[in-house]
């Protein structure tokens, strides 16, 4: 799609150059999309076109780029202050209050909220709250699961593929099918944590049954273990619900945020009671600290997004307005070559292909066309799609007609 009025930058030749050669590589074939400004749900590219961002920087702007609630909310702190001293020792407003409406909007009696500055470093402070808080040292994740790339995070990793080249990793750890509630009998008095996706996002956007999560609530329950819900991708509205326990009635004993948490700057919490909390403050004091953690600036930011979501009910509308676009897509490319299913809830939208090889040139034909979309992280035939909750129908209906056009001609 041609963007009239972006003016594109100068220069950028030296940008690619310098990112071709001493940007870390995290593959052989990055995008390599050079962005020159991104607003609402667009993101415009040096080139002067714009492509419609459907994947919303994965799972982070929830309610499109640079909304002016939050460069606003972050002008203001910028000129207050910056960092001033290490996690949880000054007083700092938007800390604090960000803290307060985080605990009035989870699940009850989860208040007290520890602020680290992504979502793996939120599962590894779940992880450490878990054992010291139980004693015990097993944990349990699921097949397909996706929390994060430090070591700890990566031991509860569901693809062989990903664990492999990094053992030995952290455990004693046990696998479980995801979505089965048979399996959950494996959950013993040895385990300190149960940690779980309420909806699979890099596991290929995987939905459980009804039954799943309750009967997971009820087990830990049961035996002691500590059961870590993990909203990073599934929180601030993605599913229809601010937070997708919400659609079960489940209670995490912890909640842990990231992605949309900061309103598009680096924010990450594990959110607990707290007594339970208490543990990483007693014997030895300082059991879990970090510097950067809950950073003015994001919590600054943070805040402002929490507030629009709330004010403009974007959760809502990511459920009705979801259901809808899930419906035009499944009645659009239902029957079309290579594709084997369409699911989804709320925003959060996965297309399942019949090959990687057709998913490569899918996604790349959509970009071509000005749609960014991509597969997911453990499955190379499913397409995700996770757009800014505040993207308009009719631009919805115009992407649906895109991905048609493509997958026809791919015959
Ligand atoms: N958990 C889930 C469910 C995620 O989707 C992600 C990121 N894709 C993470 C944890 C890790 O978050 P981060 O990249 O901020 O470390």
């Amino acid at each position: 799609m041609q963007d009239e009025s972006a003016a594109p930058s100068r220069g950028f030749e030296a940008w690619k150059d310098a990112f071709r050669r001493h940007l870390a590589p995290t593959s052989s074939e990055p995008i390599g999309l050079v962005v020159e400004r991104a607003l609402g749900v667009w993101i415009h590219g040096v080139d002067g076109r714009r492509y419609l961002d459907l994947l919303s920087g994965i799972g982070v702007a929830n309610l499109g780029h640079t909304p002016p609630e939050v460069v606003d909310a972050v002008a203001r702190q910028n000129v207050r202050h910056h960092h001033v001293m290490v996690y949880g020792e000054y007083v700092q407003e938007a800390q604090a209050l960000y803290a307060a409406e985080l605990a009035a909007i989870t699940p009850a009696g989860l208040d007290s909220v520890f602020f680290v500055n992504s979502g793996a470093e939120a599962i590894e402070g779940a992880l450490k709250l878990a054992r010291k808080a139980t004693g015990r040292r097993g944990f349990v994740a699921f097949d397909g699961a996706y929390h994060g790339d430090t070591l700890g995070a990566l031991s509860l990793a569901g693809n062989e593929r990903s664990r492999r080249p990094f053992e030995p990793l952290l455990g004693p750890l046990r696998l479980l099918p995801f979505g089965d509630a048979r399996g959950l009998a494996a959950i013993d008095e040895t385990v300190a944590a149960v940690v779980v996706e309420p909806v699979q996002g890099e596991g290929g956007v995987r939905i459980p049954p009804p039954d799943f999560l309750p009967a997971l609530e009820a087990r830990c329950r049961a035996t002691g273990a500590i059961l870590v819900v993990d909203e990073v991708l599934t929180g601030f509205g993605r599913t229809g619900r601010v937070f997708a326990v919400e659609r079960w009635g489940v209670r995490p004993d912890v909640l842990v945020l990231a992605k949309a948490l900061g309103g598009g700057y680096p924010l990450g919490a594990f959110v607990a009671s707290g007594s339970l909390m208490r543990v990483l403050a007693e014997d030895p004091p300082l059991s879990h600290v970090t510097t950067f953690g809950g950073h003015p600036v994001s919590c600054a930011a943070g805040r402002a997004a929490l507030g629009v979501l709330l004010r403009d009910r974007l959760a809502e509308r990511a459920d009705t307005v979801g259901a809808r676009f899930l419906d035009s897509l499944k009645e659009t490319l239902t029957g079309l070559p290579g594709v084997r299913e369409v699911r989804g809830i709320g925003m959060l939208l996965g297309i399942e292909l019949d090959t990687a090889a057709r998913t490569r040139v899918f996604v790349e034909q959509c970009r071509d066309r000005g749609l960014l979309l991509g597969w997911t992280l453990h499955h190379d035939h499913i397409v995700r799609l996770a757009p800014p909750l505040i993207t308009q129908e009719d631009v919805f209906e115009e992407a649906t007609r895109t991905m048609a056009g493509v997958l026809e001609a791919s015959g």
